[in-house]
């Protein structure tokens, strides 16, 4: 039998939860009590110049608002930072990472040399000047020395079979940037591990990041995970509802209103009744749904 179900959901307190966020929420809320699992919130505000003051706490009350509470403590990211340091420290040890100092204009300009085209979502893939050391210029960050595996094949539990060329669509990618912060990549993966987290639901658009965290995992030894990502709230424009374009806070003045709009999304059905009558439904819904 398999490590107990442990799940969570890693709100960025860069801006208040909108409807999309609370999706999220919601279905890894849902997925953990359909498991019969704990579900964890953990304040992800490593990048401290997008977080906002205050933040986690208020994403906590609009949480406990809609009748979402964690079964532990929220963790919070930024009394972390020696588990990241333990881990990069590892990698080094491993020669799994190196240290990098390219500029985004040095990757730019190495780019343009070897005529590489457009980069993935408009990010630059790596080339891997540092690979082999610095040349005499000084260290700014530290990359993942990626092995070329080719096509990376992961299985999500709503999307299915998903594959990526991390060495070609990505490239080695960042683990502690040259601003001193530590990438995302780092910090979820160290800390699904140390939280012993079993199983992700998040939305879509992160579903990108997948393998590179997988590549992580790997490289330190983890726990491989089980994946859901849930699909996107979409705002009038038809772009993905973000902090970035304006999404609204969530309505609190109407909690079951605005918890039964993030249920209709995720194609659950309409229940009457208090919130938690409600939350017991679409659990036993989801549970038919994923065949748990
Ligand atoms: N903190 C990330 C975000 O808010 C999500 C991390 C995750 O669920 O893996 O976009």
């Amino acid at each position: 039998m398999g490590a107990p179900y442990r799940g969570r959901f890693a709100p960025s307190p860069t801006g208040p939860l909108h409807a999309g966020s609370l999706l999220a929420a919601l279905a890894s809320w849902l997925d953990a009590r359909a498991h019969g699992g704990q579900w964890l919130v953990r304040i992800e505000d490593v990048d401290t110049p997008r977080c906002i003051a205050g933040g986690g706490e208020f994403i906590l009350h609009q949480l406990a608002s809609v009748g979402l509470v964690p079964d532990e403590p929220p963790a919070w990211q930024s009394t972390r930072h020696s588990l990241y340091r333990q881990a990069l420290d590892n990698l080094i040890a491993s020669g799994d990472a190196y240290p990098c100092a390219c500029s985004r204009k040095d990757i730019v300009q190495a780019l343009a040399r070897i005529g590489a085209g457009k980069a993935r979502n408009g990010e630059l893939v790596y080339p891997g000047t540092c690979r082999h050391g610095l040349q005499g210029r000084e260290g700014r960050a530290w990359r993942l020395r990626l092995s070329d595996e080719g096509l990376r094949t992961w299985h999500d539990r709503r999307l299915g079979v998903q594959q990526q060329d991390l060495a070609r669509e990505v490239g080695d990618f960042v683990l502690l940037r040259a601003d001193g912060l530590w990438a995302y990549q780092l910090a979820v993966v160290v800390d699904d591990a140390d939280q012993g987290i079993t199983h992700i639901v998040r939305g879509e658009d992160l579903a990108d990041n997948t393998v590179r965290q997988i590549a992580l995992q790997t490289a330190l030894g983890l726990p491989a995970l089980r994946y859901l990502h849930t699909p996107l709230v979409l705002g009038p424009n038809g772009e993905k509802l973000s902090k970035q374009n304006g999404a609204a806070a969530l309505d609190l003045s109407e909690p079951d209103t605005t918890l039964a709009s993030a249920a209709a999304t995720l194609g659950l059905s309409s229940v009457s009744g208090t919130m938690a009558h409600c939350l017991a439904a679409w659990t036993a819904e989801w549970r038919n749904r994923y065949g748990l």
